[in-house]
């Protein structure tokens, strides 16, 4: 079957089925006859159905990447990066279809789903930049000796990645994985399966070898089939907080390496002296961006002192967000269900909902949630303190920094957080003290660009190192140090 991506537009349209692609070929998986709906969010209908892979398709799909890793390994890194760059043009060439693709199943509005192929194609170009940067090391250690480390790829390897970024979570693992030499098995989030079929068609556009890039469909029995499998040699997981710890431990205990990254609860402190204007939009974007349904999306707002003429502002700007326009739908009916429950349930704690979007509709059929705030919030109340991935920002008042940093460090996720001030000394005493990965001065979103890597700590990350950048190079390939006697003289010396 060769799959097709038509939709050009928000109007309703139908995609040809979600299946495997092992070995430069979509299919069925070999006996399983499950599929899943694939709804597009925005008309709450499906768009295609996706298959539920079993174990035997894990281990079908090892054979084949076994294969082609061998070949593959053996091509130059800077053959294997040609590969990227030409899969860069493609990306470029196609990005209304891509960003088109994503937001039909993903739900996401059009702009924030271009920002997405955007970001993915500057992960490919990070990987384009590897045979530039993967030289090793080399050191003469003594008369005559030399020690040399030099990166070799760990073989078949595999990522699972979630619903929220369809093409650009996959990119934060690909381009180090296959310029360092591996073989690669996806499995994409099955609520959106699309634009793995997508990116697997423009990877062998771009030359990639049959059966180097392979995608495997379907949910949990998949992914554990991929933690189980002796010849899988690591495992890259994006997802929420439960399912990155269970991989990780499951992954990690089976000789693995694992990186799972996480769910979050994002904290923004504002201070009294903060630019209004800037303030105002970086929160209101950071909390509405995908509705919300972002890693980085900010989650609560510690207003340190009298922070009134900020927060007034911030929801008289957020008002005007409206729903199916410059904000996308929720991703299926249980998570709109979700975030309106925890928005009732601060409601009836005693929470103000300052601004309520709970009857904002983008359209009859979709999954929908508007711009919501919540003031009078603290951490007794379960939207204080849970990821709700959706579109609210939780107000919680404290009377100075230090309370804040308390609130925020007691919170066991460790993603994102930012402060937003004038004042050097507080950025800095935030900036030293605060327990996240990834932090901002003045910026609501603080995604570390390439080259710098994306990750979190605590419960945001199992595993060691950043997912992007350097650290992706280095969790995908393995240290060879070799150390040499060139000149053979007869001396002992204490390596001799
Ligand atoms: P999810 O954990 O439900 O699913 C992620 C992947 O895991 C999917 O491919 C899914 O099929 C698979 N999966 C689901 N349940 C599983 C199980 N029991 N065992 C094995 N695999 C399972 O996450 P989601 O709803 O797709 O995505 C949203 C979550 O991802 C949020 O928590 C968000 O914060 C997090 N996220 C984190 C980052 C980050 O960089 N830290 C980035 C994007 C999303």
């Amino acid at each position: 079957m060769i799959p097709n991506f038509p939709a050009r537009s928000y109007d309703f349209t139908s995609y040809s089925n979600a299946v495997n692609y092992i070995g430069g070929e979509f299919q069925e998986p070999r006996s399983s006859k499950e599929t899943l709906p694939v709804l597009n969010p925005r008309w709450g209908k499906p768009i295609s159905n996706v298959v539920m892979s079993a174990r035997e398709d894990v281990d079908a799909a090892v054979v084949v990447a076994q294969k082609a890793f061998e070949e593959w390994r053996e091509w130059p890194i800077r053959d294997r990066a040609q590969v990227l760059y030409r899969l860069r043009q493609l990306m470029v060439d196609n990005i209304e279809e891509l960003s088109w693709l994503i937001t039909h199943e993903n739900g996401k509005i059009f702009p924030e789903a271009k920002a997405e192929v955007e970001k993915a194609i500057e992960c490919v170009e990070y990987g384009c930049s590897l045979p530039n940067l993967a030289s090793g090391n080399q050191l003469e250690v003594s008369r005559g000796v030399a020690c040399e480390i030099v990166y070799e790829p760990l073989g078949v390897v595999a990522g699972v990645t979630p619903f929220n970024f369809p093409l650009m979570v996959p990119m934060w693992m690909l381009p180090q994985a296959l310029v360092g030499g591996n073989a690669f098995l996806l499995k994409a989030s099955e609520q959106v399966p699309l634009s793995s079929m997508r990116l697997a068609q423009m990877l062998d556009q771009a030359g990639l070898p049959k059966g180097v890039f392979n995608i495997v469909q379907g949910g949990r029995a998949v992914v554990e089939a991929f933690c189980d499998h002796p010849s899988i040699k690591a495992v890259g997981f994006v997802g929420s907080t439960a399912v990155a710890k269970a991989v990780y431990g499951r992954a990690s205990t089976n000789g693995k390496r694992a990186l799972c990254l996480g769910g979050a609860k994002n904290h923004l402190i504002v201070v009294p002296d903060a630019d209004v204007d800037v303030t105002v939009e970086n929160v209101v974007a950071s909390f509405t961006g995908c509705a919300g349904q972002r890693c980085m999306a900010a989650s609560v707002l510690l207003a340190v002192g009298d922070c009134d003429h900020i927060l007034d502002a911030i929801k008289e700007r957020a008002a005007k967000m409206k729903a199916g326009h410059d904000l996308g739908p929720i991703i299926n009916e249980a998570s709109e269900k979700r975030i309106r429950g925890y928005i009732d349930d601060a409601e009836k704690r005693g929470a103000k909902v300052v601004l309520d979007g709970r009857a904002q509709r983008g359209t009859d059929t979709g999954y929908w949630v508007g711009a919501t705030i919540l003031d009078g919030m603290s951490t007794d109340i379960p939207a204080g303190k849970e990821e709700i991935f959706g579109p609210v920002l939780s107000v919680i008042r404290v009377p100075n920094i230090e309370k804040a940093l308390e609130i925020e460090n007691a919170n066991p996720y460790g993603n994102a957080s930012s402060v937003y001030t004038t004042s050097g000394d507080v950025a800095r005493r935030v900036m030293d003290n605060v327990e996240a990965g990834m932090c901002g001065v003045n910026v609501g979103v603080p995604v570390p660009r390439e080259p710098f890597g994306f990750g979190g700590w605590n419960d945001s990350a199992f595993g060691h190192g950043n997912m992007t950048g350097w650290d992706g190079y280095r969790f995908w390939t393995r240290q060879r140090k070799i150390t040499s006697k060139w000149a053979l003289q007869k001396d002992a010396t204490w390596m001799s």
